[in-house]
């Protein structure tokens, strides 16, 4: 048994990782899929104090050194069952136990769907959820992306470099995304902006062929010929894993900044839980506030 199971190695996971190593606990991180979550999968982050300008994937890369180097273990494996309730944290991945007397959950959120008709069955067909991952397929070609978002700004940039056009598609007349961001979409000259808009279906028999709009506004409807479809209209909780044992809110675990859930010896850090903003830094901010306090749960375990 370790001290501490860590779920998800992403900015939260990881920074949690990393405090509880250097108090002397043993830690194990479970991850499912790769680890700096989000951040692995974004072109450049540029609004971490103290680091100007990094690619996505070597932040990550940095992240999951410092952690391990510090004595915390990696395990790819997703968690797919829990019992949190008692004094010995219990956590299956398939077949295998792994037990702690503390948690922290970092297991993030993902990509939200646009639920329009063709989505399903067109995905992984020319639709997609990453354009870091599958931007490079359409070099040359015509894209579209759905959101206001920082995602959906920083994606049509990262899509700009690679495709000849990209139509971005977003549902108001101005964007929830940063200035900066924003300014830069703007000035793009083969970004397309089609605001007010709307998508209502995606078409195409076997590959992607198009993107039906609508504008909210006018009524107005066009199909627009893409080869491409890459959906970045927010996040979604999936704690599915936790239901019935930790004490959720609109599908996000429920905790204020001391990270500390319904359960004792159960903490949560990061995108997955109730918060006001959801960045690089909050996370990792969040890391080190969970793993100080399930460090001191700790310490009054010893002391018992
Ligand atoms: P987000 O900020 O929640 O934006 C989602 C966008 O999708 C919004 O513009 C929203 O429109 C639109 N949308 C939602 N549902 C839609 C639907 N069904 N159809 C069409 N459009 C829809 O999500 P995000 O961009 O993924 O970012 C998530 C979090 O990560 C945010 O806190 C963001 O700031 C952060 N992030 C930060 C950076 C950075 O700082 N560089 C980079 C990436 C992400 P409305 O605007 O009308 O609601």
């Amino acid at each position: 048994m370790v001290d501490l199971i860590v779920i998800g190695a992403g900015p939260a996971g990881l920074s949690a990782a990393i405090y509880a190593a250097r108090a002397g606990h043993t830690v194990t991180v479970l991850e499912e899929l790769v680890f700096g979550g989000q951040v692995a999968t974004t072109p450049e982050v540029e609004n971490y104090p103290a680091i100007r300008k990094i690619d996505g994937v070597e932040f990550s890369m940095n992240l999951y050194n410092q952690a391990t180097e510090l004595g915390a273990k990696v395990e790819f494996a997703g968690a797919t069952k829990v019992d949190l309730t008692g004094p010995v944290k219990q956590v299956w991945a398939g077949e295998t136990l792994y037990e702690a007397k503390a948690v922290i959950l970092a297991n993030g959120a993902k990509r939200r769907k646009l639920d329009v008709p063709g989505e399903e069955r067109l995905s992984g067909k020319g639709v997609s959820y990453c354009a870091t991952c599958d931007g490079a397929f359409y070099r040359g070609k015509v894209t579209a992306i759905v959101g206001g978002g920082n995602t959906a700004l920083e994606d049509a940039l990262f899509l700009a470099n690679n495709c000849e056009t990209v139509h971005l598609i977003h549902r108001r007349d101005s964007f929830r995304g940063s200035k900066i961001l924003s300014d830069a979409v703007i000035a793009r000259k083969n970004i397309v902006i089609h605001y007010d808009s709307i998508p209502t279906e995606i078409v195409g028999e076997s590959t992607v062929e198009g993107l039906s709009i609508s504008n909210v506004k006018t009524g107005a409807a066009e199909t627009i010929p893409v080869s491409g479809v890459f959906v970045a209209v927010g996040l979604a909780p999936d704690n599915h894993l936790v239901e019935g044992q930790l004490e959720l809110e609109n599908g996000y675990v429920k905790a204020g900044e001391d990270c500390a859930t319904n359960l004792p010896g159960v903490f949560v850090a990061g995108d997955t839980r109730t918060k006001a903003v959801r960045q690089i830094v909050t996370a990792a901010s969040d890391g080190a506030v969970a793993a100080v306090n399930a460090s001191t749960y700790l310490s009054s375990l010893a002391a018992e």
